[in-house]
């Protein structure tokens, strides 16, 4: 038997542990081997590896004996278990052909059903199962599977072919479509290939076999596969597995149905069996939206007022049955999973599980319900959710309060609200999301070549498709809100018009999406905030006792400040100071500061703002009661602070008493080519050192004003930026100990306070040893460190960072993620030149990179003592910093 192919099912015996490796079968075969290992029934079948998609897609195409024979054994294994032949005339065996990833990817090809039927073999499935209907019905749909996933030929061919045949016999619904009226269609749908490509429909099932393989393959290197990969950090060299599995039958008649199933709710985590079914039907059925698919419980049906009966009324024993393996499988795997059944005359196959995705409000449910009923530990509660996932719920709801105008209604398919302008095809979503407008995809239904634009919206509706339709799905995993299934919207592409209700919205139209109750509202719908209450409150609390590194966050507002304090910061990482500078009302005297022709001047001027950064620390300070409150003296450009344009510069002249031209003129001698690299940081302090001892008085004087009147400690740290030398360091760092001496004798009180500096550039994080004599803490200003590092400039590099990203340059945009192969290597040499000098000396990160889980890893991995994150990003920091520790 070939190292590259595992059977399973069917009495196989596998002790091979890499057959039930995701690494190795995909998640799909291994869970299948894994399902039939514990005795569940799973239609005999065999996987080819992942291992061998990368063989053949580089080894032009082709396959070797070894898979060869591989694949000739494991149909003899599939024949044995079900005693059919593939290719037989009289007893023929069929199969379905799946793909399968280590994981769940929708750029994958979709699964061929019923490959081996041919003009020879339905008649043998005819005669055998006494239903020569059921045998041309599999025949057209194997038809026209195969020719779209394999061959290319486009499936709406087919489903014209199928309407018009409907129409000339008078029928409604595909049910009424007799045998007769079936074989028929197999002649049109063979006439339709044989136009379309020149050649004639296989008729060879090896040749039908390979074909579908290769196809499996082939779609690893799609373009949807790899827009897929891309957005969710997949690796191009995983591969997919390939899965052949004998076929079963849910369209054997009223005795045989199809379904998918949670065992838990994956929107809300509500432990309750959730699915949906069809009798007599096959496959994608259920999903694709064509019938709408029906309750799997009673309690569902009737919750959702909804006539057809549910699987556990209909088929209480297949019911039953199915149940019983829900609570085997949650056993066995410890997490809720989402499952794919067909029932065959009665009798029950599983056709898949995984662990099922959810939203980030369900995951947390069922994480701190599974510690509650004993299945699972608090450690694997908090490596359960994903930090990112928690975004989600980080974003404002509708304000219940707020008047909806409620347009139509559709099933509430993935939880949040969205505001946006309709929206109508994917590319528009995306071009006019990168123009920074919010917009809501508006669709029939989405298909795997919608994604980037579902990636692109704020919310996504269709109407068509139940709460396990590709949107939905879709949507959860993104944790974009969707409303599915909206009967009551219809879209009219031709004139970029629908109907929502009774009511028309054009393109551009403003509507509002409730995810959570399926409501489609007119306008904008005014949010709340967010609230860190119930499972999400608890799970922080777990996250807390388990994580070493504290979480500060990166605000400059009395309100940032509450936000982060709210969501669980403990203290500022990064308050800049120039935000303050902007302020209405201040931006005069900081301009006339900047434009003074002396000291003189621009002491003036800096005594005008000194009075407004005192009382902007003193808020600061009161809000974070005695946390530590990291302050940047000002670091930008000067000349970022100017005026602009003619106006602004006519109102400077009014207050200042200069001349228009005669500022203008200063303006521009303060033009720099690079100001990136030009008259900004410390590089300020040193040559109009008045303007940092402006805010180091401001930030004394507020510090001890507010340790007087609340008697708690007040410990303020001041931190220098952009330092390249420890000289730049000592001069400044003495500068703030004279001025805080002077503040403290003047107010008589005395306090403890920290000068430190932030790691920016790379010359400071090889001469870490010599700055932190000067230092008692380092905060990596990554965002800095990154652009001198990799000389690329944070605000060009939308141009041409993309395209590096796609060629696999860098693994991800290192403004998001730290590159820690690079600028890593600098921030693990500066802790560990720092620490040298000065043992117990304060690192941290300040960067955007404070609040991605990947760089927060590496941050505890370096052995930091905090990050800091922007407000919203706390929680997640605080769930990623507990994950990386308990990972350690
Ligand atoms: P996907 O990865 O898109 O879910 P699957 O390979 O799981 O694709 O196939 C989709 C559906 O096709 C399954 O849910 C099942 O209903 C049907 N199917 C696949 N293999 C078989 C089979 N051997 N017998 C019957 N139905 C099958
Ligand atoms: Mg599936
Ligand atoms: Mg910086």
């Amino acid at each position: 038997m070939s190292a590259y192919v595992f059977h399973f099912g069917g009495g196989a015996r596998n002790d091979d542990p890499r057959a039930k490796d995701k690494t190795i079968t995909g998640g799909k075969g291994a869970n299948l081997a894994e399902m039939a290992g514990i005795g569940l029934p799973v239609p005999p079948g065999f996987t080819i590896s992942t291992e061998v998609c990368a063989q053949y897609n580089t080894a032009g195409k082709q396959f070797d004996a070894d898979i060869k024979a591989g694949v000739a054994a494991g149909l003899a294994h599939i024949e044995s278990a079900t005693g059919r032949v593939f290719g037989d005339a009289a007893n023929p065996l069929l199969v379905s052909v799946r793909s399968g990833a280590r994981v769940s990817m929708p750029g994958m090809m979709d699964t061929v059903l019923n490959l081996g039927l041919n003009d020879v073999t339905v008649e043998g499935l005819a005669a055998d199962s006494g239903d020569a209907r059921f045998a041309w019905d599999s025949y057209r749909r194997f038809i026209q599977m195969y020719s779209d996933v394999v061959l290319g030929v486009d499936h709406h061919r087919f489903e014209d072919a199928l309407e018009i045949a409907k129409e000339d016999n008078g029928y409604y619904a595909d049910v009424e479509m007799s045998a007769e009226n079936w074989q028929k269609l197999v002649g049109e749908y063979k006439a339709i290939v044989a136009e379309e490509l020149g050649r004639p429909f296989p008729q060879d099932v090896h040749e039908q076999l390979w074909g579908a393989i290769g196809a499996v393959f082939d779609s690893w290197e799609s373009e949807r596969a790899k827009v897929y990969r891309k957005l969710n950090d997949i690796p191009a060299d995983w591969g997919t597995a390939v899965n052949v599995q004998a076929m079963v039958f849910g369209n054997m008649g009223d005795t045989s149905a199809t379904g998918v199933a949670f065992t838990r709710d994956p929107a809300t985590g509500e432990k309750a069996y959730y699915g949906e079914w069809l009798v007599n039907a096959q496959g994608e059925d259920v999903v694709a939206g064509i019938r709408t698919p029906q309750y799997l419980t009673k309690a569902a049906r009737e919750r959702a007022g909804a006539k057809p009966l549910s699987m556990e009324e209909a088929m209480p024993q297949a019911y039953a049955e199915l149940a019983a393996v829900f609570e085997l499988l949650e056993k066995h795997y410890r997490d809720m999973q989402d499952i794919e059944f067909t029932v065959e005359k009665n009798k029950l196959w599983m056709l898949q599980t995984r662990s099922g995705k959810r939203t980030a409000k369900a995951a947390l449910k069922m994480a701190v319900d599974m510690v509650g009923e004993g299945l699972i530990d608090e450690a694997t509660a908090i490596a359960r959710v994903d930090p990112m996932a928690l975004d989600q719920l980080l974003h404002p709801t509708l304000d219940p309060q707020a008047p909806r105008d409620v347009l139509a209604k559709g099933l509430p398919a993935s939880p949040g609200a969205a505001s946006g302008a309709v929206v109508f095809d994917a590319d528009t979503a995306q071009a006019r999301a990168e123009r920074g407008d919010s917009v809501i995809l508006v669709r029939v239904e989405t298909s795997p070549e919608d994604i980037h634009g579902m990636h692109a919206a704020k919310g996504i509706l269709t109407a068509r498709g139940g709460m396990t339709s590709h949107a939905a799905v879709v949507a959860r995993g993104m944790g974009r809100p969707c409303v599915s299934g909206a009967s009551g919207l219809s879209i009219d592409m031709a004139s970029r018009k629908a109907r929502i209700g009774n009511r028309e919205v054009a393109e551009g139209d403003l509507i509002t999406l409730d995810g959570s109750t399926g409501e489609i509202m007119a306008g904008e719908v005014p949010m709340v905030e967010p609230e860190l209450v119930g499972d999400f409150a608890t799970l922080m609390v777990w996250a807390d006792k388990h994580r070493r590194m504290k979480v500060r966050t990166n605000a400059e507002t009395p309100l940032d400040c509450q936000v982060a304090r709210q969501f669980g910061a403990e203290g500022i990482g990064l308050c800049r100071t120039e935000h303050m500078f902007f302020e209405a009302g201040r931006i005069s005297a900081v301009r006339q500061m900047i434009l003074a022709e002396d000291e003189a001047g621009r002491r003036a001027a800096l005594a005008k703002l000194l009075p407004e950064q005192r009382a902007d620390f003193i808020a600061i300070f009161d809000v974070m009661a005695g946390l530590p409150v990291t302050i940047r003296l000002l670091d930008p450009p000067l000349h970022e602070f100017l005026p602009h344009g003619d106006a602004e510069f006519e109102e400077l002249a009014e207050v200042t008493g200069l001349g228009v031209d005669h500022l203008k003129r200063r303006a521009g001698e303060l033009h720099e080519f690079n100001p990136m690299l030009g008259h900004r940081g410390c590089r300020l302090g040193i040559t109009f050192p008045e303007i940092y001892e402006m805010q180091a008085q401001a930030i004394f004087e507020a510090a001890v004003e507010v340790a007087l009147k609340s008697g708690e400690a007040v410990v303020p740290e001041v931190m220098i930026p952009l330092v390249a030398t420890k000289k730049e360091l000592q001069i400044l760092r003495a500068l703030v100990d004279r001025v805080a001496a002077q503040v403290f004798a003047d107010k008589g009180k005395t306090l403890d306070y920290l000068v430190g500096t932030m790691i920016e550039l790379p010359r400071a994080a090889l001469m870490a040893g010599e700055i932190a004599e000067e230092g008692t803490f380092f905060s990596f200003g990554t965002n800095d460190l990154t652009q001198t590092t990799l000389g690329v400039s944070r605000d060009d590099a939308a141009r041409f960072l993309n395209p590096y990203v796609d060629q696999g340059i860098y693994p991800r945009d290192p403004f998001v993620s730290l590159d820690i192969e690079g600028v890593g290597q600098l921030v693990e040499l500066a802790a560990e030149r720092g620490r040298k000098t000065r043992p117990d000396i304060k690192l941290g990160i300040c960067g955007e990179h404070g609040g991605d889980p990947a760089s927060i890893a590496f941050c505890e991995k370096v052995g930091l003592d905090y990050v800091s994150a922007s407000p919203y990003r706390v929680p997640i920091a605080r769930l990623a910093a507990a994950q990386a520790a308990l990972k350690a």
